[in-house]
């Protein structure tokens, strides 16, 4: 068997054995297959498909790379996973609601890049806070709060982490067997016995269409499920941001927000975390969809999820006052009050143009070595739905560097206007087992 063999069958549309799949991700992990022949690979991949078996050979040979984790804990264990998205603080909230309904949540999270935050980054603008910690350190945090949030071992799928590099450079991220085996090589590594997916579409999301995300929804349950776990998908709108924060510790106020009652039930991000959270406690057998929706409210309007999420703040070393005193996180020098200059309904908030501006506010990176301003982002004053007239406030900036001028002009630009009440989609459009 050659690497020149197995690029010649793919360029030719034929299928690949589960021999050659591991033949190329060994090989490739071991430095043994160089990029130029993994590139040509991947391309050929990325436009003559990959089957489910194929596909599901590949996510078992990415997760076989590295490391697996199972933690010794006596209940059962869920992640959820989100494709990617723009203000979306949902592991903040579902974690402490799915831990304080007794399943485990142990999470490792990534941080942000381009457009798209990263839970990792927003957790570390509260002062103190650790995401590394051992292996000794995650598990007493899982077993004395039910969740605990660290940032993602080297030692994880390095197989899928030199792909991905090389992906994006290659222009073969927006492949759907590439995309699934990708996302679900790391949830299977990380041992969870229940697996839900937030699948985004629309601007700002990897799948701008709802159909698209349907087949990476259906491809990534039929892995997870032929993997042996209890795993499905809720597929979410992203077109508009995710709630009304962007940017690091703006989002974790509005996630304190949420969790101490003060955000309406009808608020698209009210709507996707208990959807999240209810499909993780059904999927864990805590009972039917009706009554874990029931279990997930009821941890909100209790406070038991804000006390979870403040025990594992203090657990990871972090200064849980900012919970109750917003003025301890870092803060940002300047602010800007956009005001609208049209009169409308709002019909749609560009959610990729919005990531953009945060991370130009300095609230995100371009390149992964890039420092973040923890203060930098845009609150939106109005959102999807609502009735603005013209000079009303629709939205404030916050940078201690970044330009206003230019964010203030991109964001006005970013708000599509209708003169009529707009019918806005629900946030969640399916549900898919
Ligand atoms: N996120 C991943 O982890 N992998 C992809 O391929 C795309 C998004």
């Amino acid at each position: 068997m050659t690497m020149y063999e197995i690029i010649n069958k793919k360029k030719r549309s034929q299928p690949l054995s589960k021999e050659e799949i591991d033949f190329f991700i060994d090989g490739y992990t071991s430095g043994e297959i160089p990029d130029y022949q993994a590139s040509a690979l991947l391309m050929a991949i990325c436009l003559n498909g990959f089957s489910s078996a194929e596909t599901y050979a590949l996510t078992m040979a990415m997760m076989n790379s590295g490391d697996t984790v199972k933690l010794p804990l006596d209940g059962i264990t869920a992640d959820k996973h989100s494709t990617g998205g723009v203000g979306d603080k949902t592991t903040l909230i579902v974690a402490p609601i799915v831990a304080s309904n007794g399943v485990y949540m142990p999470k490792m999270s990534g941080r942000g890049l381009g457009h798209t935050g990263g839970t990792i980054d927003k957790l570390e603008s509260i002062p103190n806070f650790k995401t590394e910690l051992t292996d000794e350190e995650f598990l007493s945090t899982v077993k004395e709060c039910g969740f605990a949030v660290i940032s993602q071992s080297g030692c994880l799928c390095p197989a899928d982490k030199k792909l991905y590099a090389l992906r994006d450079s290659t222009a073969t991220v927006d492949s759907i067997p590439l995309i699934a085996s990708s996302v679900m090589s790391k949830k299977l590594a990380t041992g969870a016995d229940c697996i839900v997916l937030d699948v985004k579409y629309g601007s700002g999301a990897f799948m701008k269409t709802l159909s698209e995300a349907e087949t990476l929804a259906k491809t990534m349950v039929d892995i997870g499920k032929s993997a042996g776990r209890a795993c499905r998908a809720v597929i979410t709108d992203m077109n508009a941001p995710l709630g009304r924060a962007i940017g690091n510790s703006l989002e974790i106020i509005e996630a304190f927000e949420l969790l101490k009652g003060n955000i309406p039930h009808e608020s698209r991000l009210y709507q996707v975390c208990i959807a999240l959270a209810a499909n993780i406690l059904e999927t864990a057998g805590k009972g039917s969809y009706a009554h874990c929706e029931a279990l997930a409210e009821n941890a909100v309007t209790s406070g038991l999820a804000l006390n979870s999420l403040k025990k594992m703040i203090v657990a990871q070393g972090g200064d849980v006052r900012v919970a109750d005193d917003y003025s301890l996180f870092p803060q940002a020098a300047q602010k800007r009050e956009v005001r609208s200059a049209k009169a409308g309904y709002i019909s749609g908030i560009n959610s990729e143009e919005c990531g953009l501006i945060s991370m130009n506010l300095g609230g995100g990176r371009r390149k992964k070595s890039d420092n973040i301003d923890f203060s930098a982002g845009i609150i939106l004053k109005k959102t999807v739905g609502e009735h603005v007239d013209e000079g009303n406030i629709v939205a404030e900036l916050y940078t201690n560097s970044g330009d206003l001028d230019s964010a203030e002009k991109r964001l006005l630009a970013a708000i599509s206007f209708s003169e009529r009440r707009v019918d806005i989609p629900s946030v969640v459009a399916e549900i898919y087992r």
